[in-house]
């Protein structure tokens, strides 16, 4: 299993079986950073709560089309950098005993994970794709374009802007 922040390998220091499936305590062989991975059919019943309060299941699959938007055009970045991160913010929020989470919950940990890895990726997200409360937003800016802009912000499309 790799390391979500450095993509090295890891070594797994802890199982046990959970009612979420099972799971393992790893630490990274190189930057040491310790993280859990469970092993489960199907989803472990994190929910997500939505702009107006109401819950949904987390969708991994949402989440990381939205990532491959943010990070589209950056070679530092794959699809295999974005499905560890997502697993891994899944599994810390289930670790921490979250049976329900919050999208800015989920934004800062992703932030997080994708700093380690392209922190210009990580930056666009905060810029482009977090509303004024912080929350992670799945929907493409244009979809939003209703809502007011804000000033000296970048809403087009990743790849529109200035290389660089
Ligand atoms: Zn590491």
């Amino acid at each position: 299993m790799q390391c979500p922040f450095c993509a090295s390998s890891s070594n797994v220091t802890e199982t046990r079986e959970s009612p979420d499936g099972t799971r393992r305590r790893r630490v990274c062989s190189s930057c040491k950073r310790r993280f859990t991975t469970y092993e489960r059919v199907g989803s472990p019943g994190l929910r997500v709560e939505k702009r107006d309060g109401e819950h949904e299941p987390f969708d991994s699959e949402k989440l990381k089309h939205a990532l491959e938007r943010i990070t589209a055009h950056r070679s530092a970045v794959g699809t295999e950098d974005l499905r560890r991160i997502v697993r891994d913010v899944e599994a810390t929020l289930v670790d921490a005993g979250s049976r329900t989470a919050s999208w800015s919950d989920i934004a800062k940990l992703v932030i997080d994970r994708l700093a380690a890895i392209d922190r210009v990726s990580a930056e666009r997200l905060r810029v482009n794709y977090l509303d004024d409360d912080g929350r992670l937003r799945l929907e493409d800016p244009e979809a939003a374009a209703d809502a007011p802009p804000q000033l000296g912000l970048f809403v087009g499309e990743p790849g529109d802007e200035p290389a660089g």
